[in-house]
């Protein structure tokens, strides 16, 4: 039987390398920007399918950011602290509309992948709306979901919508309910306006304010 305890507190905070841990693999780079890119294997062997399957269908899925370590997380994050202005909790609202706090993000977990681009606009391309139609229709059945679906009344927090960031769900429940459960804020701590994590409430707000079927 599976549950929680399989997880370390360390893996749910991205504290790991996962190019030395031994449940991560190195994606293929032919579905990948880089040959550095890694995921729990159980995810890239689901991944391998469903981009074959695209392939199929004559939509290319690449994969363009991967599983981030706390360490990564924390780079990405302070870039932005310091190129912005204003308060800590200013800089950290304004950051957190499409970037985690180091210790929150589900790419730590080796279970959610950026597909194809980051930028909102490619999705508005005619390529951008074919492969996110398809991935629409199609990914569910490799078993993977988009947490982070438009607001409306149901999903009034969080992070603005991404059309590229797609979740293993049969691995990232069990990690979001480990989540729940072993984290709490004194865990989340050591970059620059870490001290705003409880004021912005980033657990409920933003790890846990995802597709709400998916909660
Ligand atoms: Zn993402």
């Amino acid at each position: 039987m599976i549950g929680y305890c399989q997880y370390t507190k360390e893996e749910l905070l991205g504290r790991f390398d996962p190019e030395t841990h031994p449940d991560f693999v190195r994606i293929k780079t032919e579905f990948a920007s880089h040959s550095n890119h890694y995921l729990r294997r159980e995810v890239a062997e689901a991944f391998y399918k469903m981009a074959e399957a695209a392939q199929k269908d004559g939509l290319s899925l690449t994969i363009v950011s991967s599983t981030r370590n706390y360490t990564r997380q924390k780079t990405i994050w302070e870039n932005k602290y310091h190129k912005f202005s204003g308060t800590a909790f200013d800089r950290a609202h304004r950051i957190l509309q499409y970037s985690s706090m180091p210790g929150t993000s589900r790419h730590h977990w080796g279970t959610d992948f950026d597909l194809n681009s980051v930028d909102p606009e490619y999705f508005n391309t005619p390529t951008g709306q074919r492969v996110y139609k398809w991935l629409r229709d199609n990914a569910w059945k490799y078993g993977f979901f988009q947490p982070y679906t438009p607001f409306d009344e149901t999903r009034s927090s969080g992070y603005f919508e991404e059309k590229w960031h797609w979740s293993y769900k049969p691995l990232a429940d069990l990690f979001l309910w480990a989540y729940r459960m072993m984290v709490s804020y004194e865990d989340i701590y050591g970059f620059a306006g870490a001290e705003t994590a409880k004021s912005l409430n980033v657990i409920d707000n933003y790890v846990l304010s995802i597709l709400p079927d998916e909660r």
